[in-house]
């Protein structure tokens, strides 16, 4: 593979086929595979300061853990776990990530490390009065980096959840974000809780807006459908989680051209069961893979991630890979960019050291990448530059 001086693939073959010219850096990389970089389409690279997940059966408990965890850290706190998670997601591979996030951290370390993502800035507040200034803080946050973007560094808005966001802030949202062509990433139908909520106005989350006097929602069938009837569904939209969800959700999601990021290690811990992977494949419903953060799965590693993937719908080691890679940059509207190893794309490469014996045959090459330990990647690139392994 030759990468040109701005870091994108120039071409792709045998070392016969596309010689390198005079005076080239090279790398060689005996029994590897070079992968496209992988994406991980869920994170909260700034919660990457927590020592361990925070371990708690009850997720309103939990919810209610991981704002005071918050509520302790700095800014400076923040920044110093979003570099942490950034070099930790480049150790596993992982060249783009989709973060969502308060302290906008993980858009400063994308932007000086020369990373890779779409950083949606998450808004939160259920109460309808509280909409306005939500939405008048989320254009500051907007208007004072846009400026600063690069090609590589994106905006989004992360609505937070259904449960967390009023109709009247989540329809503001969507509108801004739509507005401005960036893209839209939310919590949906994770947890029996939010059900409850948007389905019959009990359980947890119903007991404790009761209590601080914020008006019932307008019930619907399941979350997906309330999203539906606020009509903030659309092409641009990533559904995080979509665990609680039935054909009839299935159809609305394959209709208005959402995608799903599914975090099957995340779900696992906090008891929400499992993303039907298989039906959303077979609905042509693009997904991808995420990780979720620290506070909730004890690594950055998104082959972990697919091996319980593969675990939960039986999925073949090719159909992991492709929802690491092309997947994830299609679930991001990255795919022209990324994704692939195509010349003009940016050469965005995980390398795999999987052994001679397995480099034979596509089939086992991809199995042994997919059960391939952290440190068999034994480099990472992004747009051509080296940014994990040392040169061998
Ligand atoms: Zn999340």
């Amino acid at each position: 593979m030759l990468v040109n001086r701005e870091g994108r693939i120039a071409a792709v073959g045998p070392e016969r086929d596309v010689p390198a010219s005079r005076g080239a850096e090279s790398f060689h990389f005996p029994g590897s595979v070079i992968l496209p970089g992988l994406v991980n389409a869920h994170t909260h690279l700034e919660l990457s300061g927590i020592a361990a997940p925070i371990a708690e059966s009850d997720f309103y408990a939990w919810l209610l853990k991981i704002r005071s965890f918050k509520e302790s850290l700095s800014y400076q706190d923040f920044l110093a776990a979003a570099e942490r998670g950034l070099k930790e997601s480049w150790r596993h591979g992982v060249t783009t990530v989709a973060d969502t996030g308060t302290s906008g951290a993980v858009l400063e370390v994308l932007l000086r490390l020369g990373g890779r993502g779409i950083y949606y800035q998450e808004v939160i507040a259920p109460h309808p009065d509280q909409a306005r200034a939500a939405m008048e803080e989320l254009d500051r946050f907007v208007t004072e980096h846009w400026s600063r973007l690069s090609g590589g560094v994106r905006l989004g808005v992360s609505p937070h959840a259904p449960y967390t966001v009023s109709p009247e802030l989540f329809r503001a949202a969507v509108d801004y974000a739509r507005g401005r062509a960036l893209r839209v990433s939310s919590h949906v139908a994770e947890s029996r809780a939010e059900v409850d909520l948007l389905v019959a106005n009990r359980g947890p989350f119903a007991e404790s807006r009761r209590l601080r006097g914020i008006p019932a929602p307008q019930p619907a069938r399941s979350p997906v459908e309330w999203l539906w009837q606020l009509g903030v569904l659309h092409p641009g939209f990533l559904a995080i989680h979509a665990v609680q969800t039935d054909y009839g959700d299935i159809e609305i999601l394959a209709r208005s051209g959402c995608s799903v990021v599914v975090c099957p290690r995340s779900n696992a811990a906090h008891g929400h069961g499992a993303a039907p992977i298989g039906r959303y494949l077979e609905a042509g419903i693009p997904v991808a893979l995420g990780t979720d953060s620290l506070a909730s799965v004890p690594s950055l590693d998104l082959l972990a991630e697919a091996r319980q993937a593969a675990r939960l719908a039986g999925l073949r080691p090719g159909v992991l890979i492709r929802m690491l890679t092309l997947g994830g940059a299609r679930v991001l509207g990255l795919d022209s960019e990324i994704g692939s190893l195509e010349s003009g794309k940016w050469a965005d490469l995980c390398v795999v050291r999987i052994g001679g014996d397995a480099a034979g045959s596509e089939d086992r090459a991809a199995s042994a990448v997919i059960e391939a330990a952290p440190e068999q990647i034994v480099a990472t690139f992004v747009g051509g530059r080296r940014v994990h392994g040392l040169p061998v």
